[in-house]
């Protein structure tokens, strides 16, 4: 293949991406593209960036081999990426620094982001912390009532939690609420987006911060398993721990590329998460056209997942357009699937995984077994299972 240099200045991976935006948002964001582009070009920013993550955040963080589950599946032995062990427990941490440094930068003594979980607010408190910074989190009223732990870690860390009352009252809703307040605020304020999705050059942005993930795997591997993998593997929300991962290795020959989509009750349910793999169409969504689950009429719908971190109708721009091509490929797997994978971990390796990397493992674990003993799958742990105990105990009808 081409030497793979997207997107172009516009935004564009293929026909994905661009900027739908209202008029009045346009100059927010020119400013933040052309700010970008000096940083990017600044070795100084990429050294304090490093600097961060190696002593704020624990990077880089290891590759361990699952021996006992790749020993019990009898095939290809299978790695973690283990993001699981980063500060706040996510891979979202390392972007939620990219931008607030930039922010930083740019003056903006004010940052603002949407969250659905909470774990985007919680890793956007923290950093506004660790900065000196405001903070408002945006977060559906919905989410604030299921979610109670990461709102108190969000009020800890100093963080205002805005409840949003329109429309379902969750992630979508929430994400509109920022970016109107980003218009009203644009000259104090700083959106720190949490995934790869969203107008450039967001998606672009949020890649460029997390492709340290593959960055620190292309170097890890030939130490830790002799070589590189046959196949990486991510769980697919927005795309960001998913593209950090795949950017890398994109020129790499030879390396398979599987991004796992929430399949919820199963495709054929229609109750699922999974834009890519699920059959839906391409749209307009948050700023950016990509693959995106909707109805007859484009109106989007109702996503279903066990983990609250798939449960996003959208998908960024790049993971549509790395599908097209056919450079990565896209798979749904279900919740039982998923849960099932999470048990197995626990038992078998002694980690518990985030249920949204729990559609990761469970994919590797389906296919390990058809695969050679000689064969490498490199599974990215996006996250540990500590927030999910209270929905696997409720699964289980136990109450915590
Ligand atoms: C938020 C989250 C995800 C999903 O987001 P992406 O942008 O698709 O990476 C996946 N895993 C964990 C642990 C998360 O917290």
């Amino acid at each position: 293949m081409e030497r793979y240099d997207l997107p172009d200045a516009n935004g564009h991976f293929g026909p994905y991406g661009g900027v739908y935006v209202a008029e009045t948002l346009m100059a927010a964001l020119d400013e933040l593209k052309n700010e970008y582009e000096r940083v990017k070009a600044d070795p100084t920013f990429w050294e304090e960036f490093r600097h961060e993550l190696k002593h704020y955040v624990g990077r880089p963080s290891p590759i361990y081999h699952a021996r006992r589950w790749s020993e019990q599946l009898g095939g290809a032995q299978i790695f973690f990426k283990r993001e699981d062990l980063n500060h706040t427990g996510a891979h979202k941490i390392s972007n939620a620094i990219g931008q607030a440094l930039l922010a930083r930068r740019m003056g903006k003594k004010r940052v603002i982001a949407e969250t659905g979980a909470g774990q985007h607010g919680v890793a956007t408190a923290t950093v506004a912390a660790r900065y000196g910074m405001e903070c408002f989190v945006y977060m559906g009223a919905e989410d604030i009532k299921r979610q109670s732990p990461n709102v108190f870690r969000m009020k800890l860390l100093g963080a205002t939690v805005v409840p949003v009352e329109s429309g379902s009252k969750t992630l979508k809703d929430a994400l509109n609420e920022a970016m109107r307040d980003w218009v009203t605020n644009v000259d104090s304020t700083f959106y720190i987006l949490g995934t790869a999705a969203g107008p450039h050059p967001y998606p672009m942005m949020v890649r460029d911060f997390l492709s340290v993930i593959g960055e620190e795997s292309k170097e890890q591997m030939p130490e830790v398993a002799g070589r590189q993998p046959d196949v990486v593997v991510a769980c697919v929300g927005g795309g960001s721990n998913a593209i950090g991962m795949f950017y890398p290795y994109i020129n790499v020959d030879g390396v398979r590329m599987v991004g796992v989509e929430a399949g919820g009750h199963g495709i054929a349910s229609g109750m699922h998460a999974a834009p890519l793999s699920g059959g839906a169409g391409v749209g307009v969504l948050h700023g950016a056209k990509s693959y995106l689950m909707q109805d007859a009429n484009g109106q989007v719908v109702e996503t279903h997942s066990v983990s609250a971190g798939l449960d996003y109708p959208g998908v960024g721009p790049e993971h549509s357009y790395l599908k097209d091509i056919g450079r990565a490929e896209y798979v749904a797997i279900d919740d039982q699937e998923a849960l099932s994978a999470f048990h197995d971990c626990c038992h078998l390796e002694g980690i518990i995984p985030a249920l949204e990397s729990s559609h990761a493992l469970a994919w590797a674990a389906k296919v390990a077994p058809t695969m050679g003993k000689d064969k490498v799958i490199l599974v990215n742990l996006s996250g540990r299972g500590d927030k999910d105990i209270n929905t696997v105990a409720g699964l289980a009808g136990i109450t915590l």
